[in-house]
């Protein structure tokens, strides 16, 4: 099956641009050694030293003027991200982004090239370290594409600016890089674009949405006060983790009696820490939170909610105002709705239909997903974005599950296992069709 895909994608490069075809297929080896070191050595999000190194080394190698270290965040540190520019003529400037950052997950795939990087969380928890959202795909497939788009310059004019993004999970990856005024430095794009693999679809093929594509993400803290003591004299105190516990069914009712039905939002507590032993109550109990949603209004439908419910935990316990449980939202960690800018999807969709066929161009639904690509289009919209989705499963695995009624493992989760080879050539073939058709 793998090799049968990659014969068809060689076979439409022969007829479509033999250069890069050539190119391609001289290459692919080498991309899928590069995945897989850089998914052996996962970096977390704000830690993608190594990763952004190797980035910054291949466009080099490239012909691109890369410079490396761009981005500052909120704190004043400073970010991994990579900006790789070739300039060829007069013309419009792309820019296509690639996210480098892995997860806090331990890996369970069992494949040879799995992970075994452990690290601690920022709660001193044990870990594992993941590419559990395939950014070393996406990351690869940028090399790749860097490759052919230099290899094949004679059939493109403008200016490329080839971005590897860190912080995408954290979504304070590419502010930090705007902060760092990467269009003052590096020149503002015309148009930008960037491709995320997914589980539902398989290798060979790409998924387009125009419009909304993906919710906007907002990252919350809520932090449960209370009065510790002895476990064995529950009255003497307040107990938080009884307080925490109640919080957390009364939320998951602003998604089913506060928010309109016809509104897809959602409220997930990922992260739950208090208390040190079984025997005592704690003084606090921390939540992470993340909500996504499609409008403004949504999104503050749920914020409202969690507010109105933290201040009723704390009168239900009758605490002292300075017990109230605190509802804080993080801005720099939230992301606004992905939004494919309707003209520019078609014209992408057109690219690709032409590049891998009209049977491998998969119409989308939008996700709750989120994703800060969109930040590099700018708060007013002003420089269109367009995001499309990477098959990346076993064609043969994914048959097998749709027969069965189920899905395969999907991101985020520890057994999420892309099928390199395809993927990537795939990758690489449509990035590299879609940046010469916009770079004309
Ligand atoms: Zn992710
Ligand atoms: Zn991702």
């Amino acid at each position: 099956m793998r090799h049968r895909s990659l014969a068809r994608s060689a076979a439409f490069f022969l007829a479509a641009a033999p250069f890069v075809a050539a190119s391609l297929c001289a290459q692919q080896t080498d991309l899928v050694a590069v995945y897989k070191d850089i998914h052996q050595h996962p970096e977390l999000s704000h830690h993608e030293e190594r990763t952004s190194a190797i980035v910054a080394a291949a466009l080099r190698q490239a012909g691109y003027t890369v410079t490396d270290h761009i981005g500052v965040y909120p704190d004043g540190t400073h970010a991994f991200g990579v900006v790789g520019v070739m300039k060829n003529g007069a013309g419009p400037t792309l820019l296509v982004r690639a996210d480098m950052d892995a997860l806090p997950i331990i890996e369970e795939t069992g494949l040879p090239y799995a992970s075994h990087v452990m690290t601690k969380t920022k709660s001193g928890q044990d870990t594992g370290v993941m590419h559990a959202c395939a950014h070393d795909v996406h990351t690869t497939v940028l090399i790749g594409t860097a490759r052919a788009m230099a290899a094949n310059r004679a059939t493109w004019h403008g200016t490329l600016m080839l971005v590897g993004q860190p912080s995408e999970e954290t979504i304070d990856g590419a502010k930090a890089m705007l902060a760092d005024h990467l269009y003052e430095r590096f020149g503002r794009p015309d148009r930008i674009i960037g491709l995320h693999d997914i589980n539902t679809l398989a290798a060979g093929t790409v998924g387009v949405i125009a419009g909304p594509a993906m919710a906007s993400s907002t990252s919350v803290d809520v932090l449960i006060q209370g009065i510790g003591g002895h476990g064995a004299q529950p009255q003497l105190g307040r107990d938080p983790v009884t307080l925490a516990a109640l919080f957390i069914t009364q939320i998951q009712t602003i998604v089913s009696r506060e928010e309109d039905p016809q509104n897809p939002t959602v409220v997930t507590v990922g992260d739950i820490h208090g208390g040190t032993k079984r025997n005592i109550i704690p003084d606090e109990v921390k939540l992470e939170l993340t909500t996504r949603s499609f409008t403004d209004k949504s999104r503050q439908t749920v914020l409202d909610g969690l507010r109105a419910m933290a201040a009723g935990i704390t009168t239900s316990a009758a605490l002292p105002p300075e017990k109230a449980a605190k509802v804080t939202v993080l801005e720099d960690e939230s992301a606004p709705v992905q939004v494919n800018d309707p003209a520019l999807s078609e014209q992408v969709r057109g690219t690709l239909i032409a590049a891998l066929g009209a049977s491998n161009v998969i119409d989308m639904g939008r996700l709750m997903g989120s994703e800060d690509v969109g930040v590099f289009g700018l708060a007013d919209h002003s420089i269109p974005v367009v995001y499309f989705r990477l098959g990346a499963m076993d064609p043969a695995k994914l048959a097998a599950a749709q027969a069965a009624g189920q899905q395969l493992p999907g991101m985020h989760t520890s057994h999420f296992e892309p099928l390199p080879a395809p993927t990537i050539a795939t990758g690489v073939k449509a990035m590299t069709a879609v940046a010469t058709s916009l770079l004309q």
